[in-house]
């Protein structure tokens, strides 16, 4: 516990707290709110009485429709195990939990989704992150590099949170490659896998056969707060995950497993293609005042920081009522800063006038 830090992120929100109408560019989740129909499937859900634990696993229904999901897009059957978890951090945990023994390294990218190092450093593990700054493309050879007789896993996201890379056919090939000299256990974290908005969306687990998927449901439908995720990949792991589950969240949300079916039926493209367009804001404003890389997905911009130093320039932000977030809680570097574009139109347009203003 000694080894965990939550004080980069606490800072904004403490200085946020301060701020009477902040311009909020910091949070991490969509402004659109859950569709309705799985917002009724829910309510009919407690109202049909489905308010109890459900399997482990998660609610046969659910988990027949994630499998079907995987044998169309992955031709995978009943050789894998699927568990349905509490949100993407859930099967994050389990997974970390149940593989990492004290001692064993995990490569991932920097920067990262803050959870990893922590999740890692919780285990007893040793975080390896592998730069990719500063285009935030994965370097093969440096993965490559960074793998030893200790490494357990290697966690790629993509789309990326919180520099909003996505991986090509041939990145994500180059480092299936890698991990298969050893037959690493690639962890592929998609939770933002509806949100691309260049070229199609290509997972891991389509290259790759020792890869543990993980998607959500938090970003895709904005369904942040129902915590609803799931886990697919070797059938070994995903017992011992699910006996882990079964003695820590016992099962997920059971309303929100039922409304989750639903979900997968929701068409959210009208959402994607708004955050395209707000996308294409962000770059045009900042491109060129900062010399911002475009972002292909997920709703984040990672910015270089006007004269490197982010902390300075996020407290110069929050002091004009921008909230950003320091790139120093998402990487060993402090030179970015992220900026979230799931705000309203007229909030994003603010504060990229303040922050051009600023640069
Ligand atoms: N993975 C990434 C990359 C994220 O950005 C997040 C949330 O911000 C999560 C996982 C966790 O999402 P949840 O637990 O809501 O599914």
């Amino acid at each position: 516990m000694r080894l965990l830090d939550a004080s980069g992120i606490r800072k904004v929100f403490d200085l946020a707290g301060s701020l009477d109408d902040p311009i909020n560019l910091s949070i991490g989740q969509p402004d659109f709110d859950v569709p309705d129909q799985i917002k009724d499937a829910a309510i009919d859900a407690i109202r049909r009485g489905l308010n109890r634990y459900t399997p482990t696993q998660g609610m046969v229904e659910l988990r027949d429709r994630i499998s079907a999901g995987c044998a169309e897009e992955f031709g995978w059957g009943d050789e894998k195990g699927y568990l349905v978890t509490s949100g993407v951090s859930g099967a994050l945990l389990l997974a970390i939990l149940t593989l990492v023994n004290p001692g064993d390294e995990v490569i991932f990218t920097d920067p990262y989704f803050v959870m990893y190092s922590h999740l890692v450093n919780l285990s007893g593990g040793v975080p390896v992150p592998v730069d990719t700054y500063p285009n935030f493309r994965p370097d093969p050879q440096k993965i490559a590099d960074a793998v030893t007789d200790r490494t357990r896993m290697v966690i790629i996201n993509s789309p990326c949170n919180p520099t909003g890379a996505v991986y090509t056919a041939g990145e994500l090939r180059d480092i299936a490659q890698v991990a298969s000299k050893r037959d690493l256990l690639i962890v592929s974290d998609e939770i933002y896998n509806l949100f691309c908005y260049d070229e199609p969306f290509v997972s891991m687990a389509s290259i790759y056969e020792n890869t543990l998927l993980m998607r959500g449901f938090s970003k895709s439908y904005a369904m942040t707060g129902w915590r609803m995720g799931f886990c697919v990949g070797p059938k070994s792991i995903i017992e011992k995950m699910t006996m882990l589950q079964q003695y820590t969240f016992v099962c997920a949300p059971s309303m929100a497993q039922a409304a989750s079916i639903s979900a997968m039926d929701a068409e959210v493209s009208d959402h994607v293609s708004d955050y395209r367009r707000k996308r294409d804001m962000v770059f045009d404003a900042l491109e060129e005042a900062f010399g911002l890389i475009k972002p292909c997905g997920a709703f984040y911009a990672f910015v270089p920081a006007p004269g490197g130093n982010a902390t300075a320039f996020v407290e110069k932000a929050i002091a004009n009522n921008v909230l950003i977030i320091p790139g120093n809680v998402f990487s060993g570097r402090d030179t970015h800063f992220r900026i979230s574009y799931a705000a309203s139109d007229e909030k994003l347009r603010q504060g990229l006038d303040i922050l051009k203003s600023l640069a």
